[in-house]
């Protein structure tokens, strides 16, 4: 049976006028900027960051975001990539060893911490974007040279360490050029200076602040750049920390294992600081954990005894006794054994920042910011967590989510009609439907 002429005419108009506006575009682009080591609070004075002020007024603005245990960059990458808990991808900490294989998996560069063993307990999002055939750029950010479950990024320029405000401005430049080219679908950038800084000088220090207004100038580039290429209807920017900043004292608060212990009973010892990995001689085990049980501003725990609420015991890697510090205190071996650190101009001294600690402590937390035609304007909304943004990515990049943490009803309601965008896809294909039928009619 033909239809009435006058409803072909209605249906064509109606279908026209939905992809003309874009509500069929439900995979629109996204920038992503992950700052490591940015403290919430960073930009809780506004009045001298006219770029991060921009983005605010623009877009969204949660209170803070809440990392996930422990409050460590590794973990934290591959929290927000997956949405998932660090449990469940398996990215347990900086420094990870498998004991079965001896081998390691060490912060920076180590051929051994490329190996699909570490980074293949979950997919992250740029990996089911390239399986999707989305293309997927990648600047520094660390990870994106491995290959994960057989998958590259369609380009990955690989981390250095430290990489400059020159090398975060002319990342973005280029991420914009092959968004708007339609050379990617996703471009994420990942900027390290505000943890370093952090790190040598303290979260309250006037380095600190220096380089917090250093990234604002260069968002202010970004914002006046994404403008003037007239991309501010079509792009999604979204920034995050992986986590936050405290203070600490090496003059006062570190804890020397070896004035409790005997280091020749421990077969391995990772990562130092205010989360260390232990695995005792069998023999010496319950002596070792006795021993370690009554010693101050620290807590030791077995394996299944490490709280629920980290969401970390069950870790393929982790260890038979874990020691968390309270905050502000260091856990090394002795203090002969303290890092460092030593720029290349050879300047060099104590740290004073450093992070990892229980991820409820407030210095832990990390910051979240949006902005673009998915998102509210000038909008405030309240803390969220790490394994959230997930979530918030594949909504705005049109990618049905896989499985995992996060809460969709913390973060829905950033986002500009999104039950209306959630629609899209059934609406949308039956327009595509009706506009074939019409065709062939
Ligand atoms: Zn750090």
């Amino acid at each position: 049976m033909r239809r009435p002429a006058n409803s072909h005419i209605i249906i064509f108009i109606v279908s026209v006028s939905l992809l003309v506006s874009g509500q069929c575009d439900v995979s629109r682009k996204l920038l992503v900027f992950l700052i490591d080591g940015f403290r919430y609070d960073y930009i809780h004075d506004l009045q001298n960051l006219p770029g991060f002020k921009e983005i605010v007024d623009n877009g969204v603005k949660v209170d803070y975001m809440t990392p996930d245990f422990p409050s460590l960059s590794f973990p934290n990458y591959y929290s927000l990539m997956t949405g998932r808990h660090c449990e469940v991808h398996q990215m347990t900490g900086n420094y990870m060893w498998d004991k079965d294989s001896m081998k390691e998996f060490l912060i920076g560069e180590n051929p051994d911490s490329r190996l699909p063993m570490w980074w293949d307990g979950s997919e992250p999002l740029w990996v089911t974007m390239q399986k999707l055939g989305k293309k997927v750029h990648m600047y520094y950010w660390p990870g994106c040279e491995v290959e994960i479950l057989g998958v590259l990024p369609t380009f990955c320029e690989e981390y250095v360490y430290n990489p400059s405000i020159r090398n975060l401005t002319d990342a973005f430049e280029d991420a914009l050029n092959v968004l708007k080219g339609g050379k990617a679908d996703m471009a994420a950038v990942y900027y390290e200076n505000i943890d370093v800084e952090g790190h040598h000088y303290g979260p309250g220090s006037a380095v600190v602040q220096r380089a917090v207004r250093s990234l604002d100038v260069a968002f202010q580039t970004l914002n006046q750049r994404i403008k003037e290429k007239g991309m501010q209807d079509e792009l999604n920017v979204i920034m995050f920390s992986d986590h936050g900043m405290t203070d600490i004292n090496w003059m006062k608060k570190v804890i020397e294992l070896e004035l409790y212990i005997n280091m020749s009973h421990i077969i391995k010892m990772m990562d130092r600081g205010p989360v260390v990995s232990l695995w005792p001689k069998s023999a010496r085990f319950e002596e070792i954990y006795r021993t370690l049980q009554v010693v101050d501003n620290m807590k030791v725990y077995k394996t299944n005894e490490i709280p629920e609420r980290y969401h970390y015991k069950r870790g393929k890697f982790v260890s038979p006794l874990t020691l968390v510090a309270d905050p502000g205190w260091f856990i090394t071996e002795s203090k002969a054994k303290l890092p460092y650190w030593q720029n290349s101009t050879g300047e060099q001294g104590w740290q004073h920042g450093w992070h990892g600690y229980d991820n409820e402590y407030l210095d832990m937390r990390g910051f979240f910011l949006a902005q673009g035609p998915d998102f509210k304007e000038d909008f405030r909304a309240g803390p969220i967590r790490s394994v959230d943004v997930y979530n918030v990515m594949c909504k705005v990049l049109g990618i049905q989510p896989l499985p995992n943490n996060g809460s969709w009803s913390r973060v829905e309601f950033m986002l500009t009609g999104s039950a209306a965008r959630a629609a899209p896809t059934l609406l949308c294909s039956s327009v595509l439907v009706f506009l074939v039928l019409l065709l062939s009619a």
